[in-house]
């Protein structure tokens, strides 16, 4: 891709911002599920900057990304981002919150990386805006690790409250009767999840 000026430029903003956009293992591993499984229309719930959105275009040029995000700054930088990536015309860009967008189409991915407390909820939102045989990638499974402490160890209320929120989407994926799910220890953690 001959937007690398441009990646590391995003890369020093969210940096700088604290715009926590994907790490480099998870990106590159969405970027190479993308590929493998010849995905072209994309669903992004939480598009920050437009960083991944703008990766995961680069995959293929006949590759179409829709993407939410409901912060209007992270919005506005994304709009820049996505225009100077010469890719307005295949990433649709929505400011809205996710939770009051609908939409009749459907996708071959759904990529998840949102406010982690509504996972479950954005996940029964628009599970039916997935292709039969689609796929539903969530990331921060492991929220920075804490998923796996003991909670007592954790000091801020708010953030045990999240990491229990983490704790109750991994179950709820485990036991839906309709996908199958498997978890990756890559970047942050995520969830990959296909109709059973
Ligand atoms: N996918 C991006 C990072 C997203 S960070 C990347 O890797 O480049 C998560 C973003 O989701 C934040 O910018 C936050 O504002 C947004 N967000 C959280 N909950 C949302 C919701 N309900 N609707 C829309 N955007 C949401
Ligand atoms: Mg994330």
């Amino acid at each position: 891709m001959n937007n690398d000026f441009l990646i590391r430029e995003m890369k020093n903003y969210a940096e700088l911002n604290n715009v926590p956009i994907m790490t480099e293992g998870g990106i590159d591993y969405l970027m190479k599920y993308i590929r493998k499984n010849n995905i072209k229309n994309i669903l992004e719930i939480g598009t920050a900057i437009g960083y991944s959105a703008i990766m995961m275009c680069s995959v293929a040029e006949d590759i179409c990304v829709t993407t939410i995000e409901r912060d209007e700054k992270r919005y506005l930088e994304a709009i820049k981002n996505v225009k100077k990536a010469n890719m307005e015309d295949r990433i649709d860009l929505i400011y809205n919150d996710a939770l009051e967008v609908t939409f009749d189409k459907k996708f071959d991915l759904i990529f998840i990386d949102a406010a982690k407390a509504q996972n479950r909820n954005l996940f029964e939102r628009f599970e039916k805006n997935l292709n039969d045989d689609g796929t539903i990638i969530t990331d921060n499974m492991n929220f920075h690790g804490l998923v796996h402490k003991d909670l007592e160890s954790i000091e801020s209320r708010n953030l045990r409250q999240l990491v229990r929120k983490v704790r109750e989407y991994k179950s709820f994926l485990i036991s839906n009767s309709k996908f199958t799910t498997e978890f990756f220890d890559i970047g942050d953690g995520i969830a990959i999840s296909k109709r059973v």
